[in-house]
């Protein structure tokens, strides 16, 4: 096993957590003193090969007691320890056809635990090593938000339109709850066009939560044109129908929710330009949380399983400019030496919550559930979980 990965990043880094990819003992790794703080000291202190020995080992000894379900966005020092690595789309479905291993640690962010948790039987616990591990887009709707923005909608239009929610899988629990509760569905970026026309099958209008970039490239995928879509202010509660007039929300068939993704929000056009003017040939693929200017200068566009496959499946010799997050990046990139591939965005900046899983807290959760305590269990609260459910497998349904 390769105990140290050291990446070799050419470009200055300027962003929230530092882009080394050597293993350092959780002490030295700065921003995780201001991370979850319950975690034995003792685990600051271990060298990395202490770590990874004794995860190694105790992996072995709990067998089929235990699965590590690894999202690619994480760093190689997880990823290395995952059974099973994927999107958060892969990974739910894998959640939902896995019931028979009783200990889940899930090496991503809350949202996705959550998904898993809501998925998987009462007796399954799914573990998130460390608890704030969050996502930034995620965290920009709310069930208060939504529900108040909801209210408004639906008895301004009373009688004049039927609207169907739908969230994006990088939601909490509680907004895929209120997609159950109110003839909605979940999404991913991987069936989001599918999920859009399943709503429109059932409703005049879609409102779309929380990432608009998403939504907004996916509506275009499917011929609404920006006159069509209206964008919901949800930091403006002081003005009506989210800034947006009665007419402009009348004729729109899109009503998306003003939230983004940091990470893709780095990717721009004149990355692409400058990338297309040093290599003549190259191909740009790109994730859909991006703008739509962005996606429109690509030559591809998909999920991360998606880009994964674009990637994989290039010929030998091929240059291929990826606008996605760095890890999935660099991975792909080791995975497929014979061709060229980079992350448009030279400052390399990881997705900073993801990031927040380090091998020390996963051994600190496995070890802990060796001894027999569970810690950092994550459980939808029942009123949430049947809704949230409803929502999910109707997605399932249709993927
Ligand atoms: S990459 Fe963006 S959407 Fe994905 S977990 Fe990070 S902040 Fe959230």
């Amino acid at each position: 096993m390769n105990k140290k990965l050291i990446l070799d990043y050419k470009e200055k880094i300027d962003c929230e957590v530092p882009m080394q990819m050597e293993t350092l003992p959780l002490a030295e790794e700065q921003s995780f003193s201001q991370w979850q703080q319950e975690i034995p000291k003792e685990y600051f202190q271990l060298s990395p090969d202490e770590i990874i020995n004794r995860i190694t080992k105790l992996k072995k000894n709990m067998g089929n007691e235990l699965i590590i379900l690894g999202h690619h966005y994480q760093r190689e020092d997880i990823i290395q320890f995952a059974d099973q690595i994927g999107d958060s789309y892969a990974l739910s479905v894998y959640a939902a056809n896995n019931h028979s291993t009783p200990n889940i640690v899930f090496c991503g962010v809350h949202f996705m635990a959550e998904a898993a948790d809501i998925l998987s039987n009462d007796e399954q616990k799914i573990i998130l090593p460390n608890l704030e591990a969050g996502c930034s887009m995620a965290d920009m709707a709310n069930r208060p938000d939504v529900s108040s923005a909801w209210k408004e909608l639906t008895n301004r239009f009373k009688d004049q339109f039927n609207i169907i929610p739908i969230t994006y899988i990088n939601s909490p629990a509680t907004l895929k709850a209120f997609c159950g509760q109110n003839n909605g569905i979940v999404c991913t970026s991987s069936n989001a066009d599918k999920v859009i026309k399943w709503a429109f099958e059932r409703g005049d209008k879609v409102f779309f939560f929380p990432d608009q970039h998403l939504g907004r490239n996916t509506s275009h995928q499917l011929g609404i044109n920006d006159d069509l879509i209206s964008l919901w202010d949800w930091r403006r509660p002081d003005i009506e129908l989210g800034g947006n007039s009665e007419e402009k929300i009348r004729k729109s068939k899109v009503i998306l929710w003003d939230g983004f993704c940091s990470v893709h929000q780095r990717f721009t056009v004149s990355q692409i330009k400058e990338a297309r003017s040093q290599y003549p040939r190259i191909n740009i693929v790109v994730h859909p949380e991006c703008n739509a200017d962005v996606v429109k200068e690509a030559d591809a566009v998909g999920s991360t399983a998606f880009i994964a496959d674009y990637v994989n499946n290039a010929k030998d010799g091929s240059i291929i400019g990826v606008g996605t997050e760095v890890n999935l990046v660099s991975r792909l990139a080791k995975l497929n030496p014979q061709k060229q591939i980079f992350c448009l965005d030279s400052v390399v900046c990881p997705c900073s919550t993801m990031y927040r899983v380090h091998p020390a807290y996963l051994l600190w959760v496995i070890e802990s559930l060796s001894n027999g305590k569970v810690v950092n269990q994550i459980k939808v609260p029942e009123k949430d979980k049947a809704f949230a459910k409803i929502a999910l497998e109707r997605m399932l349904e249709i993927s």
